[in-house]
C-alpha cells in the first residue's frame, strides 16, 4: 500500500474577485457519467447550452458557444480572431483586464492605441472618440471591459458602442465579471464580440468561457486574409464543432459543459432581472455598510459595480494580516489589490451564489472586528445597521 497525500479542500466563503461559491446543483452535475464528445446525448446538451447562452447574453447571434478554458480563453478567442496583422485597434483601459486585451491585440499584430483612465474611474467615451479619429486610418476594433474586476468600476457600453459604429469599427466587450450579475445586453448594445467566464457571477467552477460574435463580427472573422494565429481558439473551427457540422476540433471538457448547463439553467430559473436585482441589493448593502464602518470606497460614485467592491485599506492597517485573519478565523476569502492598487485596496466580491445577505453581514462584522484589532476604529454596529437597512 502506498501512502498518498491527504486531499481535503476546506469549505470557504468565496468573496474575492472569483471564483465565487458554486451552486451544489452545478457541482453535482459534474459527477454525472461522462459521455463521448460526439455522443448524440452530449450534442443535445451542447445545443441546450447554446440556447441558454443566447438567452443569458441577450443575443440572437448564431455564433454563440463556450471556448475551452477560463475567461481569458474567451478574451483570446475574441481578440485573436478579430484582429489581423496591421489592424488598428483602440483599447479603452481603466484597469488590469483592459490592458490585457491591448497586449493580446498587439500579439495579434494589431496597431493599438491605448485610451487610459485612472484606476477607479470609467473609460471616457470622448477620449475613445478622439483616439478613433486620430488613429491615422480606419479602426477595425474598439475594445472595452464592462466590469473591471481590478477596480470595481463599470463602464457604460452604449456611448462607446455608438462611437465605434459611427466610425465603422467593431466593438469588443469583456463581460467576464458582469454576466449573470449586472445587465448584459449583447444585441441591444450592438456589441460585436462579448465573452465571459464561468466562475464569477455564473457561479460554476472556472473552465469554459461563453462567447458570442455578431453577424458583422463574423463577416470580419471570415474575411481575414491570414488565418488567426491561434489554432485551438480559432472561432471558425470552434463554430464548426458547435454547429450542425460537428467537425472534431477538441475533446469538449464534458463535465465543465455539464456545469455550464446547470449554471445557465439556474440563472434562467431565477430570472435575469431578479438576479440583477439581488446582486444590486446585496452589493449596495455591503457598500453602505463599509462606509458606515468608516472606510472609503475606491471606485467613483455612480460607476461602482455591485458585484465587486474596492475599498481602501486604512493607513496603518496591514493588508496581509487582515486577509489572513479573515481566511483563517472565518474562512472568508477577499481579494487584494492588483497592479497599482496592490496593498492599497481590498476587492470584495458578491457574485452569483456568494451574493447573499448573510455574506454581506458576515463580512462586515468579521472585517470590522479584525480592523479594530489593527487599531482602526471600525464602527461595526453602524456598519451592520446600515447594511440591514439597505437589505430590508
Ligand atoms: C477574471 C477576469 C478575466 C480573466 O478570466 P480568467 O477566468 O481568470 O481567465 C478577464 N476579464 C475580467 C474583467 C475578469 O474579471
Amino acid at each position: 500500500m502506498t501512502a498518498t497525500p491527504a486531499f481535503n479542500p476546506p469549505t470557504r466563503v468565496l468573496m474575492g474577485p472569483g471564483p465565487s461559491g458554486a451552486n451544489p446543483r452545478v457541482l453535482r452535475a459534474m459527477t454525472a457519467p461522462l459521455l463521448g464528445h460526439l455522443d448524440p446525448e452530449f450534442l443535445r446538451i451542447m445545443d441546450d447550452c447554446r440556447d441558454m447562452l443566447r438567452q443569458v447574453l441577450r443575443t440572437s447571434n448564431q455564433v454563440t458557444l463556450a471556448t475551452p478554458g477560463t475567461g481569458t480563453s474567451g478574451m483570446e478567442a475574441a481578440v485573436m480572431n478579430l484582429v489581423a496583422p496591421g489592424d488598428r485597434v483602440v483599447s479603452g483601459i481603466c484597469g488590469y483586464f483592459g490592458e490585457r486585451i491591448a497586449q493580446m491585440a498587439e500579439r495579434a499584430g494589431g496597431v493599438v492605441t491605448r485610451v487610459n483612465a485612472a484606476w477607479g474611474s470609467p473609460v471616457d467615451p470622448a477620449a475613445i472618440e478622439a483616439a478613433v479619429k486620430n488613429a491615422g486610418g480606419p479602426v477595425k476594433l474598439v475594445s472595452m471591459v464592462h466590469a473591471e474586476t481590478s477596480t470595481g468600476v463599470q463602464t457604460p457600453v452604449e456611448p462607446i458602442s455608438r462611437i465605434a459604429h459611427e466610425n465603422g469599427a467593431l466593438l469588443l466587450v469583456d463581460c467576464v465579471t458582469s454576466l449573470g450579475g449586472v445587465p448584459v445586453e449583447a444585441d441591444a448594445w450592438g456589441a460585436d464580440a462579448v465573452y465571459s467566464g464561468t466562475q464569477k457571477c455564473l457561479s460554476a467552477p472556472p473552465g469554459v468561457a461563453p462567447i458570442t460574435i455578431s453577424p458583422a463580427g463574423w463577416d470580419a472573422v471570415r474575411a481575414r486574409e491570414v488565418p488567426s494565429n491561434t489554432w485551438y481558439l480559432d472561432m471558425q473551427l470552434l463554430e464548426a464543432y458547435w454547429n450542425d457540422t460537428r467537425t472534431y476540433h477538441h475533446t469538449a471538457p464534458i463535465s465543465m459543459v455539464y456545469a455550464l448547463h446547470e449554471a445557465l439553467a439556474l440563472v434562467l430559473e431565477e430570472g435575469l432581472e431578479n438576479r440583477w436585482a439581488r446582486h444590486e441589493r446585496n452589493g449596495r448593502a455591503l457598500q453602505v455598510g463599509l462606509e458606515a464602518m468608516g472606510l472609503v470606497l475606491h471606485a467613483d460614485a455612480g460607476y461602482r459595480l455591485p458585484v465587486l467592491t474596492t475599498v481602501r485599506i486604512p493607513e496603518g492597517v496591514n493588508d496581509a494580516e487582515v486577509r489572513g485573519a479573515l481566511l483563517k478565523r472565518h474562512g472568508i476569502e477577499v481579494g487584494g489589490g492588483l497592479g497599482d492598487l496592490r496593498a492599497k485596496v481590498w476587492r470584495i466580491g458578491l457574485m452569483g451564489e456568494s451574493s447573499s445577505p448573510g455574506n454581506v453581514l458576515l463580512c462586515l462584522s468579521a472585517l470590522g472586528r479584525i480592523l479594530r484589532e489593527q487599531g482602526f476604529k471600525a464602527d461595526v454596529r453602524a456598519a451592520v445597521s446600515a447594511a440591514e437597512g439597505r437589505l430590508s
